[in-house]
């Protein structure tokens, strides 16, 4: 009996977590607190990670005689990934991302995921709107895989087609599906206001997936699926040419960076793109935060590093 009491207040603690967080992010069907309802929400988003007030100013020093300086040892060099952060974001704009992140050596590439994509199919590909419609005229009515059997429609990818930032998902769900649009259902709502707590408007991104077709009941793409449409997703990344792609969730950071490492060793660092000069950031993807709200915090931590990087304000 005292188990099943045990349980039942987890389960309430669970539902009750999930209910906050969802009214904090101010998502439909929840008021949201009264917390969540003075301050902006990437300012709950952030709350966790306000820095300390400063402290009050030293009292004045009286002068004293000249002494002679005595060296100090330097602390040791800080990692490249706080290095960003001394630089000013006037600075920033004119140095190549490349050479403001220091991405880690390549990660050990998936003997799965290794065959090159084949972007011959598009001939040569201009960049921007351009070269969006190109692919999308050279994706068709595609069935290159069996998910073609499962969609309503295409879901190719929607935002600025010269974005600085692109984020790519795992796959269309229900609603995407319905729409022909990525990320519109409580996932896309949270990405919205995650991109807005980075500085940047919706239309200043780009956002698609590694997969265009729903997968059946929402199961991961498989690999045989992935490798078909993954030309189309480079060739996305190559007409955009963005400075940054965030990579959200396991099967988009595996199927980028071509590898089967986990996301949370992956997550959180710069690595290098496998087919085009942009850096790539892992983080989780906002599914799993809405599952778990816990995640808002290295999510944040990951998504802090791409501002730094592009020079950017958060809207905190
Ligand atoms: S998932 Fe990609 S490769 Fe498969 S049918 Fe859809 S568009 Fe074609």
């Amino acid at each position: 009996m005292t188990s099943l009491q045990d349980e039942l207040h987890a389960v309430a603690r669970e539902l009750r977590e999930r209910i906050l967080h969802e009214a904090d992010w101010g998502l439909a069907g929840h008021e949201r607190s009264p917390e969540a309802q003075r301050t902006a929400p990437s300012q709950v988003f952030v709350r966790a990670l306000q820095p300390a007030p400063p402290a009050p100013p030293a009292p004045p020093v009286r002068p004293t005689a000249p002494v002679a300086p005595v060296p100090v040892a330097q602390p040791p060099a800080p990692p490249a990934s706080e290095v960003v952060t001394a630089i000013h974001p006037a600075i920033v704009e004119s140095i190549p991302i490349a050479e403001l992140v220091a991405p880690l050596p390549t990660i050990q590439r998936a003997p799965s995921l290794r065959p090159a994509p084949d972007l011959s199919i598009f001939g040569n590909l201009p960049s921007g709107s351009p070269g969006l419609q190109h692919i999308q005229t050279v994706l068709g009515e595609c069935q290159r895989c069996d998910l073609h059997a499962e969609r309503t429609q295409l879901v190719f990818g929607r935002g600025n087609p010269e974005a600085d930032v692109v984020f790519i998902g795992e796959a269309p769900g229900e609603e995407e599906d319905l729409e022909g649009r990525p990320f519109v259902g409580p996932a896309g709502q949270l990405l919205e206001r995650m991109i807005q707590a980075m500085g940047l408007q919706p239309d200043q991104t780009y956002i698609t997936n590694v997969v265009k077709c729903r997968t059946p009941n929402g199961r991961e793409p498989e690999i045989e699926e992935r490798l078909k449409c993954r030309p189309f997703l480079v060739g996305q990344v190559q007409a955009t040419h963005p400075r940054v792609i965030v990579t959200l969730g396991r099967i988009a950071t595996q199927t980028v960076l071509e590898t089967d490492g986990r996301i949370s060793q992956l997550r959180g660092r710069w690595h290098s793109h496998p087919h085009h000069d942009s850096q790539v950031m892992p983080t989780y993807h906002p599914t799993a935060i809405l599952r778990n709200p816990q995640l808002r915090r290295p999510v944040w931590e990951d998504l802090k590093r791409v501002v730094q990087a592009l020079g950017l304000h958060t809207n905190t």
